[in-house]
């Protein structure tokens, strides 16, 4: 089916179709905007899953949170990414072809409504995962399925395939003036 068909019969089986959208920008919101819409699509039912890319370390206190509301949270990897610090390393690729073919699944399956691809597009902009494969996923999908991507730089293409683009603009932010990652807030 067609994206505008998709839309179309959408508009005729209020909730019953499943669009694309991207949270993408420099500034802060997109994997919190994720983690608000995955707590009221499991309020409403839903069933959902949250898989994450790139990160890796101490785990964020939001994915214990979503678990207990009976999300599915899958995060493989295991150590923090390197692409900040100079470039992916092999542990990077390891852990995002793990998640890419958990995404996958969780995608085609056709058991979950929302599926959150959070940092996709970092992952995608990065080459840790060929597009390709994020593009055949989302066009490949059960008609009911809602995916989610976040992270910054996403690609135009990412960008082309989605029905719903959030650019998030970063105005100010206390990093800029040295205040630290705060639990509970940034993590
Ligand atoms: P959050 O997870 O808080 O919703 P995000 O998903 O929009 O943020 P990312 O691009 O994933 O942001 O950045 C990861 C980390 O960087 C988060 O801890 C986030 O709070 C922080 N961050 C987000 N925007 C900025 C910014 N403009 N400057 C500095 N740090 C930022
Ligand atoms: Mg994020």
């Amino acid at each position: 089916m067609s994206d505008e068909a998709r839309v179309r019969a959408g508009s005729e089986h209020a909730g019953r179709v499943g669009l694309v959208q991207v949270y993408t920008g420099d500034g802060k919101g997109k994997t919190t905007a994720a983690v608000g819409l995955a707590v009221r699509a499991a309020g409403a039912g839903l069933r959902v899953a949250f898989v994450q890319f790139v990160k890796g370390g101490e785990r964020s206190s939001e994915l214990p949170m979503l678990e207990r509301l009976g999300v599915r949270v899958e995060r493989p990897a295991r150590a923090s990414t390197g692409l900040l610090a100079g470039g992916a390393t092999d542990e990077d690729r390891r852990a995002a072809a793990e998640t890419l073919a958990i995404a996958q699944d969780a995608i085609a399956g056709g058991a979950y409504d929302l599926v959150v691809l959070d940092e996709a597009c970092v992952a995608a902009a990065y080459g840790l995962v060929d597009e390709v494969h994020l593009l055949a996923a989302l066009r490949g999908r059960p008609v009911h399925v809602e995916v989610v991507l976040t992270g910054r730089g996403a690609t135009d293409a990412l960008l082309e395939a989605a029905d719903l683009v959030t650019e998030m603009r970063a105005v100010r932010h206390p990093f800029d003036r040295g205040v630290k990652a705060r639990k509970g807030i940034e993590f």
